[in-house]
């Protein structure tokens, strides 16, 4: 069964640092996202863009089954790191963790760990913010295990995530308005799109698994 989805991706005029004042966020945390657990979800772009944010998950965010939690997860500035395959090591998006507990997941019914973030606050970069930008601002930063960040870098970080967000809305694209595949490919058995937002080409899906765009269906059988 196809999971719901309802994209949030959605555009704002608001500074990523008024947000934060909102939340009363008083700490900042870098933290790893898995891709065994993103993979699952079509990739961290729709993870993060379409099933964390939706009513259905609420923004919780599970967590393995020994995973601890961070001392100081609520009210933080999270920012999701991310490294696909051969990929340098990134910063895919962010949001904001209100609190933590345990539940049912909704889709494995196992009762487990979980953050859970705001689900406005949680946005995803069109362009991941690299390393050396992070270092940019704080040169101690490493890309390795969940760690705090120190404090007094937030505005700066703020800043550096409001360029990601000013890029998404000079695309004002909408997701969630089918978009027809830019290429269509068979190989035997097989389909492949090219995706008309982000041009990424992929094994046929309801929604491209790199930038959440919904696929208008073709009939192929013309
Ligand atoms: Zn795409």
């Amino acid at each position: 069964m196809p999971k719901r989805m309802e994209g949030v991706f959605q555009m704002s005029n608001e500074k990523y640092n008024d947000i934060c004042k909102k939340y009363s966020v008083d700490s900042l945390v870098i933290f790893p996202m898995v891709e065994s657990v993103t993979a699952v979800y079509g990739g961290p772009i729709n993870f993060l863009g379409n099933v964390l944010p939706s009513s259905e998950r609420d923004g919780c965010f599970f967590l393995s089954e020994n995973a601890t939690f961070l001392s100081r997860a609520d009210n933080s500035l999270f920012l999701f790191q991310y490294k696909k395959g051969q990929e340098r090591t990134s910063i895919v998006g962010c949001g904001i963790c209100e609190s933590h507990g345990e539940k049912a997941h909704p889709d494995e019914g196992i009762v487990q760990k979980y953050y859970r973030f705001v689900p406005e606050t949680i946005k995803v970069f069109d362009n991941s913010i690299s390393l050396k930008e992070l270092q940019s601002v704080s040169p101690d930063i490493k890309l390795s295990r969940a760690q705090y960040v120190d404090f007094k870098y937030k505005s700066a970080i703020c800043s550096l995530i409001d360029t990601r967000l000013n890029i998404s809305k000079s695309f004002s694209k909408n997701i969630n308005i089918a978009l027809a595949p830019k290429h269509i490919e068979t190989m035997g058995d097989e389909t492949y799109y090219t995706c008309g937002n982000c041009e990424f080409r992929f094994k046929k899906a309801p929604r491209c698994p790199e930038c959440g765009q919904l696929v208008l269906e073709q009939d192929l059988k013309g």
